[in-house]
């Protein structure tokens, strides 16, 4: 059976290209999944926006990876398994431990500008590794130098097909099984079907969902939303992880981070009064845990009736700051703030989705024909609170699995995708002229207010019963990329405030102030969610107006 698809433009005429394998994001995973593959497939891979415009860009600390002389895979399985407060899939971490080293010297010989010291490389520390492991590039500009080298490698050294502009709406199933996506291409509005064996998923996070975040425009969740229709199975939707040091300064959505790195390289937490606190609540003071962290902050913050503690760098060398922290430094100067001689104000701010799609060591989700990889899948690797600079980590060790299991899957296939039609119906009754921007900001102000970083049952129902209403409410005149990002966005607010209520202890990332244990006897377990499969036919797709 084939499912009917977006109802807003038809009788159009469709362009169609095929793939054997499309690869859907232009990060780490996205980047990495369509290099390995195109050394023996047809690879087309599609962004939304530039290479430059991704969360991968973005990336401050490193990359971690056992590959110092003291250091270890099981070490850093130890370190990993503790962060993840009892959720950890021990297969998963086993592989990404054991695989990490040898896929980052990979990854090295794409981007050799990591940073080294007479030809030795460097390794940082960051919180909760019980030893430095991370590797970085440019000092705190690891995210930019590893995508532009990879983008590089994309585009002169394979054979892959690059789109950027082009926006995926949702992914094509028939039969159950996954054969391509649809998408919509920014400069001329035209719609796509761009159909394929095999499909994977690596569209990143969901940060823009919350008033306050460290991610780029671009992280609205696509991947998790359009996989949930399409019938996959997403889980752990409650852990969204608050990166302790996000720069407070009021009144921006997209907020400066403020690289964890720092404090593994001796910079302090401060109390309104100037003291340091962190040691009240963990011997591992600044350098506990990122979950740890924040609950000291919001506890020191309460006590003060504080929106902030300070970051303290003062001690540290000026030009030695200037150098490993070009990008914090630079930033923080837009703000006429100086790393080395002012206190910084920091508070917790929507960091990184650790839920998403499900997959399983292979990247392989619940629906035949799709992989997903990078911060949409969610392989089980960081439990309940991510282990910092284990997320370039991951997409780079799971989208090498995907390229390798890809001959298996593909090999299978007899039906070829090519001959499949696809029935897009025409489109719904007129909107009502609903203001997206406006829609957007009341979604992620209900987020930010009722859905951040400390919860409460009331909160959280009154959070459930404005994201219904804005739901029901929105009835768009015109679908374009604002509109299903929204929609995209509504669901994944709607799923990460549902599994919030559902989960009544506090566990890593996800603190419940009405619940403040931990609660091994119930909640040591994963939620999971389905689309029914009865819904999955029209309820699954995205109409005018309906998330
Ligand atoms: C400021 C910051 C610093 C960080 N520092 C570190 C660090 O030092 N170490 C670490 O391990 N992690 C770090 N992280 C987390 C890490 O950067 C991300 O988790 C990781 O880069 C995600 O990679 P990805 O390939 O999954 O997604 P991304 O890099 O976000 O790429 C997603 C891609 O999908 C595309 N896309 C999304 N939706 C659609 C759609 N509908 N249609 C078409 N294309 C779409 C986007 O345009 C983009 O190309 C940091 C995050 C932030 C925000």
């Amino acid at each position: 059976m084939t499912r009917p698809y977006v109802a807003t433009r038809g009788g159009e005429q469709l362009h169609r290209r095929t793939f054997d394998v499309l690869v859907l994001g232009g990060g780490i995973a996205g980047l990495t999944a369509a290099i390995g593959a195109a050394r023996r497939w047809r690879v087309g891979l599609l962004t939304k926006s530039t290479f430059d415009d991704t969360t991968t860009f973005l990336a401050q600390g490193g990359i971690a990876a056992a590959i110092g002389p003291s250091d270890s895979p099981e070490l850093h399985l130890t370190d990993t398994v503790q962060a993840g407060a009892g959720l950890c899939d021990e297969e998963a971490v086993r592989v990404l431990v054991h695989e990490g080293p040898e896929r980052v010297r990979e990854l090295m010989e794409i981007c050799p500008r990591f940073d080294k010291v007479d030809g030795q490389i460097v390794l940082g520390r960051e919180g909760a590794h019980s030893l430095p492991r991370i590797v970085h590039a440019g000092g705190d500009a690891t995210g930019s130098e590893v995508s532009s080298a990879l983008a590089e490698a994309a585009r002169v050294g394979s054979r892959v097909q690059l789109y950027e502009d082009e926006f995926v709406i949702d992914l094509l199933t028939a039969d159950g099984r996954c054969v391509g996506a649809l998408t919509l291409n920014l400069a001329d509005g035209g719609l796509t079907l761009n159909m394929a064996m095999v499909t994977v998923l690596a569209t990143g996070g969901a940060g823009q969902v919350y008033g306050r975040t460290t991610n780029p425009l671009v992280a609205t969740g696509d991947g998790v939303a359009m996989a949930y229709r399409a019938g996959a199975a997403i889980r752990d939707l409650e852990f969204v992880q608050f990166h302790p040091t996000g720069l407070a300064i009021p009144g921006q959505q997209t907020v400066q981070l403020i690289t964890e790195a720092l404090r593994g390289e001796g910079a302090y937490l401060r109390n309104a009064a100037g003291d340091r606190f962190m040691a009240a609540y963990d011997s591992r003071g600044e350098l506990a845990s990122r979950d740890v962290v924040v609950r000291g902050m919001v506890a020191e913050m309460r006590e003060e009736g504080s929106d902030h503690v300070y970051l303290d760098a003062t001690h540290l060398d000026a030009a030695w700051l200037q150098e490993r922290f070009p990008r914090v430094t630079a930033g923080l100067r837009e703000h006429d703030l100086e790393l080395a001689t002012q206190l910084i104000p920091v508070a917790p701010v929507c960091h990184y989705f650790i839920g998403g799609v499900v997959t399983d060591v292979w990247g392989r989700t619940t629906v035949p024909g799709l992989y997903a990889s990078g911060e949409v899948a969610s392989t089980g690797v960081h439990g309940a609170n991510r282990l910092a600079s284990n997320s370039l980590l991951e997409g780079l060790v799971f989208s090498d699995r995907v390229v390798r299991d890809l001959d298996r899957y593909i090999g299978r296939l007899g039906e070829d995708v090519r001959r499949l039609s696809f029935d897009i119906p025409e489109a719904g009754p007129p909107g009502d002229g609903s203001d997206t921007a406006g829609a957007r900001r009341r979604l992620t102000d209900v987020m930010q207010r009722q859905v951040g970083v400390l919860r409460r049952e009331a909160d959280l129902q009154a959070a459930l019963a404005q994201l219904g209403a804005l739901t029901s409410e929105l009835r768009f005149d015109h679908m374009g990329v604002a509109e299903y990002e929204v929609l995209n966005m509504l669901t994944l607010g709607t799923q990460v405030a549902k599994c919030a209520l559902l989960r009544e202890e506090s566990r890593g990332v996800h603190l419940r102030d009405d619940f403040p244990e931990l609660d091994d006897e119930r909640w040591r377990k994963h939620i999971t969610l389905r689309l029914p499969a009865h819904d999955r036919e029209d309820g699954g797709v995205i109409r005018r107006g309906r998330g």
